[in-house]
């Protein structure tokens, strides 16, 4: 099947990239959220994120615009039955993407791949929410999406290997490097990544030191670009701790138990840059 019409559901941090890098590639995007305002400021995000590309050269000021004309936001998740393939987006809660992947099954042709940009949720629980499960497969981009080369294509245990093929070809399409990986909580990237930040927020809270002598030792003792912690208020920490919570249940070893000083975080709204404070500020 032939895909030129792509459904985003969730237009927050994720699912604004992933309209962007779609549109970018050529793609119609029809982007569902649940309120106006979610939509207003996603596509504000995404017209900043082309005049970036625009000021470096990468696409031209046509390119800019033609790519903003081929993103349609909506509130009406039916209108989803025109895509040809559909990436999920939205909060990372069971509850929630259960709800949606329900939904799409009803809505969407027999034929049409359903995937999810989940950061940790089982596959194969979402796709035996379908009548379609061969066609319900993981498309995991990374934050920010228009710069960040990797997608995790993630088999569920029933996902054919046609589904495989289609989002790996998709994901090279999008000019980004799939790379398998088998269903499994946290799948690769973030069953390693995640207990790291989390360990780095338990030596914070343990005062072994401060988050900017974290980050420093992380920056310059081992070359990452971005210390643990201001990666973690960029990923943002509520997401941080679903992650941590779908790893400590679904792992069942109590080595992932999501840090106290987190879980205080985001329960006093600290979220990281998108709430204007995590474990720094931002303006
Ligand atoms: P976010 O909070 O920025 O955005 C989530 C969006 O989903 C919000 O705009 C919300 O209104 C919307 N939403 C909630 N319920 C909905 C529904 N029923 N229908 C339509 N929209 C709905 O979260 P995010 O960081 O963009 O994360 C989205 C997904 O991407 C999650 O599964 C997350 O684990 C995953 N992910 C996040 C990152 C990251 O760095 N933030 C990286 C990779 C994957």
């Amino acid at each position: 099947m032939e895909v030129k019409r792509v459904g985003v559901v969730g237009a927050g941090t994720m699912g604004n990239g992933i309209a962007h890098v779609f549109a970018r590639s050529g793609y119609q995007v029809l982007l569902c959220d649940v309120e106006q305002r979610f939509l207003d400021r996603a596509l504000d995000t995404i017209g900043k994120n082309l005049d970036r590309e625009v000021a470096k050269s990468k696409i031209t000021a046509d390119d800019k615009s033609s790519a903003l004309k081929r993103i349609e936001p909506m509130l009406e998740r039916r209108k989803l039955a025109n895509c040809d393939f559909v990436v999920e987006a939205a909060t990372e809660k069971f509850e929630i993407k259960s709800e949606i992947f329900r939904d799409l099954d009803r809505i969407c042709p027999p034929e049409v791949i359903l995937s999810s940009n989940t950061s940790s949720i089982s596959i194969t629980k979402l796709a035996a929410l379908t009548k379609r499960p061969e066609k319900v497969i993981g498309m995991h981009f990374f934050n920010p999406v228009p710069v960040m080369k990797l997608v995790e294509v993630i088999r569920g245990l029933a996902t054919s290997q046609e589904t495989f093929e289609l989002v790996r070809d998709l994901a090279v399409k999008l000019e980004k490097t799939p790379v398998e990986v088998n269903d499994a909580p946290g799948f690769v990237s973030n069953r390693v990544l995640m207990p790291l930040l989390n360990e780095a927020m338990y030596a914070v809270m343990e005062g072994v030191a401060t988050p900017e002598a974290v980050d420093q030792v992380f920056k310059l003792g081992m070359a990452h670009p971005m210390g643990p912690l201001t990666l973690a208020d960029f990923i943002g920490l509520d997401v941080c701790l679903d992650i941590m919570r779908v790893l400590h249940y679904g792992l069942g070893d109590p080595k992932y138990r999501p840090c106290p000083l987190l879980i205080k975080m985001v329960d006093a709204g600290r979220l990281g840059r998108k709430s204007g404070r995590g474990f720094y500020k931002y303006e």
